[in-house]
């Protein structure tokens, strides 16, 4: 069964008016849809290099936290992989030995090496 509906449309790359037989058709003619086709995908690239260059930014340097003796709440949530919470839990049953210098508290990375032992 063939449709005869027409669409009176715009044409979302070129902004053309035109007749669509199918409600979904979205531009005038193939080139158009192909030349749309290839900006977004440029656009997706452009975001996905954006996303990676954030989570360089803000990603965890595992480097220096190993090659530290005493770490910051921060760094043992960001080494365990838990949150604050759970370690004040361990840090209040003693299963993480924390030490306060100058109001900052600091972790013995060994008691926590000790720990995943
Ligand atoms: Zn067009």
């Amino acid at each position: 069964m063939s449709s005869s509906i027409l669409i009176p449309k715009i044409c979302t790359f070129c902004k053309t008016p035109f007749i669509a037989k199918t409600t979904v058709t979205k531009f005038c003619s193939h080139s158009c849809s192909k030349k749309s086709w290839k900006i977004n995908k440029r656009n997706e690239k452009i975001i996905t290099a954006q996303t990676e260059e954030y989570e360089k930014s803000v990603g965890i340097d595992y480097t220096e936290i190993q090659s530290k003796e005493f770490l910051s709440i921060k760094e043992t949530c960001l080494l365990l992989g838990i949150s604050r919470m759970s370690l004040h839990r361990y840090i209040k049953n003693k299963l993480i030995i924390s030490t306060a210098l100058n109001g900052r508290v600091i972790i013995q990375k060994k008691s926590i090496i000790k720990l995943l032992k």
